[in-house]
């Protein structure tokens, strides 16, 4: 009898994980209809926040960018990218219409206490980190007597621009949380920092990553309208009318055109198909209500959500016997590279799985049906944020009317891409792709190219640095 109350005992718990299996399947699920109407709330917020400052919880931010990278810039120049798990510095040597004649970066990961410290501390750390870059480069790069070194900022979090080199933090977004900063200018920070580290160099341009990569983008291929960042965060850039930012009341751009920062990543709709996992995460986060559609899709949350749900396996459907493993309960413990690992894995034993279980949780002995059950959940989260994602290009390209082609029309659509998720995600970034693709109609879908923009952010921005250098009088150019 202890062995038939083991086997009862047993169906239930699967009975109960199919249930909850099920559950989040139905909730997470996106039919192109629902992306559609997701689309057409994104291209309604783009409007209202492109129309008054606060007007959307789109906040539609002037870059100041109106010029985007013509091949034409020249000189050495450096950036800083600052805003996802690393940091990097970065020197681009840029030889007119030749091309990039030399580029060398550094990069290091941000310490967890600096994301969450004050503002001098973080400052500091990065300014240190371009003195020691600049020290190694001995005299190779010697400028003219007298002429300051100069930068491209690459900061991604929402700011508010005030010039195309000066801002301010609106509010910190991913892991970082440093109250002392918000409300500052970004650019007077650095520079202080840059003072106190004994640096003397001149931020030129301050840049979101996305805008970073359309220049970047831009550099490398005329069709670049759109960038794209999937990541730690996530966020898209993209190349608007001047005409069509009625909140824009400087001078109009001379070439027409704004490159506007939509922040996407705190686009929400009561079209999007969240889940009680989805409502936990946010209530628990740094930044409680904001960012809801970035926490669906980006980097930093796929894998904190995987582990809800298995905790919620764990705790209610003994999925893994009776007591919960300790190990989940831990936030972010689960991260989205080792779900996709697990997600990749094509072992016929699901090992992969097996082993992350046991490294990273200490579950051992997983069978292989449970393993199944995670790699389905792997499945169902990244496949909801990926064609959540699409739906979103969709949106802006709605707003561009690239949704749509005429008779005998040639239209070339070509968005730039970058982030981690993006990159090396790819069961993500093929669904995200393929699920964009079968959004438009076939015609349309042939104008649409999605191209990687490998540390575009970072050149971009050095790029913008030289186009708005301040010896460009002087230079003649
Ligand atoms: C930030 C954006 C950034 C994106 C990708 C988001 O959390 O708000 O400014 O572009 O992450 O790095
Ligand atoms: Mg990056």
């Amino acid at each position: 009898s202890l062995i038939v109350r083991h086997h009862v005992r047993s169906a239930r718990r699967w009975v109960k994980t199919a249930e909850i299996l099920k559950e989040l399947e139905e909730k997470c699920a996106t039919p192109n209809a629902k992306l559609k109407q997701i689309a057409d709330a994104m291209t309604v917020e783009m409007h209202a926040g492109l129309a008054s400052e606060g007007g959307s919880k789109l906040k539609m931010l002037i870059s100041y960018v109106d010029n985007l990278p013509t091949g034409d810039e020249e000189g050495v120049y450096y950036a800083l990218d600052l805003g996802g798990t690393n940091f990097r510095v970065l020197r681009v040597q840029l030889a007119g219409k030749s091309g990039i004649k030399s580029q060398e970066f550094a990069e290091v990961s941000i310490p967890p206490q600096l994301m969450v410290g004050t503002s001098q501390a973080l400052f500091d750390y990065i300014a240190a980190e371009l003195a020691k870059f600049v020290a190694d480069e001995g005299d190779k790069f010697h400028l003219p007597p007298g002429r300051q070194r100069e930068l491209g900022f690459t900061f991604s979090f929402p700011v508010m621009q005030l010039s195309i080199d000066s801002g301010t933090l609106m509010r910190w977004t991913k892991g970082f949380s440093i109250h002392d900063m918000v409300g500052q200018d970004v650019v007077v920070e650095l520079t202080r920092a840059m003072k106190r580290q004994g640096v003397d160099m001149r931020v030129s341009a301050l840049v979101n990553d996305t805008v970073g990569t359309l220049a970047g983008g831009r550099y490398d291929n005329k069709d670049v309208v759109i960038a794209v960042i999937l990541g730690t965060g996530s966020n898209a850039a993209y190349v608007e009318r001047a005409q069509g930012t009625p909140k824009w009341h400087g001078p109009p751009p001379k070439s027409g055109e704004m490159v506007v920062n939509m922040e996407w990543g705190n686009f929400r709709s009561s079209q999007l198909p969240l889940t009680e996992y989805d409502n936990a995460l946010d209530v628990e986060s740094l930044n409680p209500s904001e960012q809801i559609f970035e926490k669906m899709i980006s980097g930093m949350y796929l894998g904190e959500l995987l582990r809800r749900v298995l905790y919620r396996m764990a705790d209610e459907a003994a999925l893994f016997g009776d007591v919960v493993p300790p190990k989940l309960k831990t936030p972010f413990i689960l991260r989205t590279p080792e779900m996709s690992a697990m997600h990749h894995d094509t072992s016929p034993d699901l090992r992969v799985v097996g082993n992350k279980m046991k490294d990273i949780l200490e579950i051992s002995n997983t069978s292989l049906k449970t393993r199944r059950v995670i790699v389905e959940l792997c499945n169902i989260i990244a496949t909801r944020g990926a064609r959540l994602a699409a739906s979103g290009i969709l949106g802006i390209l709605k707003k561009l009317g690239r949704d749509t082609i005429r008779e005998g029309e040639t239209l070339n659509t070509v968005i730039a891409m970058d982030g981690g998720l993006y990159e090396h995600y790819t069961e993500y970034s093929k669904c995200m792709e393929n699920a964009l693709h079968g959004l438009v109609c076939d015609k349309v879908s042939d104008t649409i190219k999605l191209v990687h923009s490998n540390d575009g952010s970072g050149i971009g921005a050095a790029l913008l640095a030289a186009s708005h250098s301040q010896y460009l009088e002087v230079d003649g150019s």
